[in-house]
């Protein structure tokens, strides 16, 4: 491969591009996680992390990935044989289950076409069926990064409830959370799941659960055994400012810049902003007569839009070409969309700019691989953004 120069375009759905402001507050020296300055630290992050959930909860940081902070929502609320009911909107639901199944839970995974989010009816339904109340927690994918189905989450909560049954009500946000309205109180969520490397602009490596109250009581009498992933020794550490075990320091320097900078923009501007990019990017596949993933359009996800290519024409190779002669990095297909989608990343640190320089690159890369497709992409996101660009600042 020849030298790229100019600034690499990470446009996949995770890991994001991190900004200049984060990178800089990582790179310090790593202090003693025993001492004052860093409960400090920790305590300014604790204090202000639940504006980014939308929860005045816990909020429990781990040193893992977002796999490993699903692990955690299941073994602090679940036993071995517990059924728990999930979704199938595509690969990270799947993997999720997986997850379920490993730890010897008996999870249930509602069949789904990898174009829809979740049904609240369907879940309704299995729940009022289900009278002796052995179905312990459900767990849904927020935003499927695999599809680009945003999958309407209030609309669960509420299912339960006319089902009146106790089931837990597990969400991933992993690719969501700082991207996509989210509520965990107001939607009365029971735990969500993150992870750092998305919508949080951070590098990999913090995972994160929100628990609230009736999740926090499940975990008191949960004889799942646990110990790295114990809610209860970490709530109680981090009262103070500390952790149970060694923290991933220098990414929570970069965590509480994240949230500064979350907070300086506002919530509901980080929203609007998304949804304007992916706006943009939604009119121009339309414009070069390809196909989005997700069918139904208010479950389209502002994060990412999921690409179907015309039949015959391989995602991989496509995606070789924006690489290789474009220097830009675009999602694969995952699962059984592997070669015959693409994913285009719009979450994080991210703007109008870097959005047209994005489509330029896949128009460009659907040429020069031979994919038919109309031109007029990149103009008609250009047309949308000019009428609908709020001036920085
Ligand atoms: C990225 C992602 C995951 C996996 O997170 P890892 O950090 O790779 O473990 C899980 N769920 C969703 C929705 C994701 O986007």
């Amino acid at each position: 491969m020849p030298t790229a120069r100019g600034r690499h375009f990470l446009q996949i759905p995770g890991p994001t591009n991190v900004p200049d402001r984060i990178l800089r507050a990582i790179d310090r020296a790593t202090i003693d996680h025993r001492g004052p300055e860093f409960g400090a630290m920790a305590r300014e992050i604790f204090a202000e992390i639940g504006q980014i959930f939308g929860t005045s909860g816990a909020v429990v940081i781990y040193p893992s990935s977002g796999t490993g902070a699903w692990e955690a929502a299941l073994v602090n609320t679940c036993e071995p044989g517990d059924r728990v009911l999930m979704a199938e909107t595509g690969w990270f639901a799947t993997l999720w289950c997986e997850v379920a199944r490993r730890l010897g839970l008996n999870p249930e995974l509602l069949p789904g076409d990898w174009r829809h989010g979740v049904d609240p009816a369907e879940i309704e339904a299995h729940l009022a069926a289900d009278r002796s109340h052995s179905i312990r927690a459900v767990c849904v994918v927020h935003n499927e990064t695999s599809t680009g189905v945003a999958s309407r989450v209030a609309e669960v909560r509420k299912a339960i409830d006319r089902a009146g049954h106790p089931a837990l009500l597990m969400v991933d946000t992993i690719s969501s959370l700082a991207s996509i309205d989210y509520r965990h109180d107001e939607w009365g969520v029971d735990v969500t799941v993150a992870g750092s490397q998305k919508g949080l602009m951070l590098p990999p490596g913090l995972g994160f659960n929100a628990v609230g109250e009736k999740a926090l009581r499940r975990s008191e009498t949960s004889r799942f055994p646990r110990s790295y992933w114990d809610w209860r020794a970490m709530i109680a550490a981090n009262a103070g400012g500390y952790f149970p075990y060694t923290p991933a320091t220098n990414l929570l320097y970069g965590l509480r810049e994240a949230i500064r900078m979350l907070l300086e923009e506002g919530m509901e501007e980080v929203f609007a902003r998304h949804d304007r990019l992916a706006e943009a990017t939604r009119r121009a596949v339309r414009a070069w007569g390809l196909e989005i993933v997700c069918a139904e359009p208010r479950e389209y996800s502002n994060s990412l839009t999921a690409v179907m290519l015309p039949e015959g024409h391989d995602a991989d190779a496509f995606r070789k070409v924006t690489l290789e002669r474009f220097n830009t990095s675009l999602g694969n297909g995952l699962g059984k969309l592997q070669g015959r989608a693409f994913r285009i990343g719009h979450l994080g640190d991210f703007n109008e700019p870097m959005l047209a320089g994005t489509l330029a690159s896949v128009e460009m890369g659907l040429a020069a691989a031979g994919v038919p497709h109309r031109k007029g992409g990149v103009d008609a996101a250009l047309d949308y953004l000019a009428g609908n660009t709020r001036s920085p600042g």
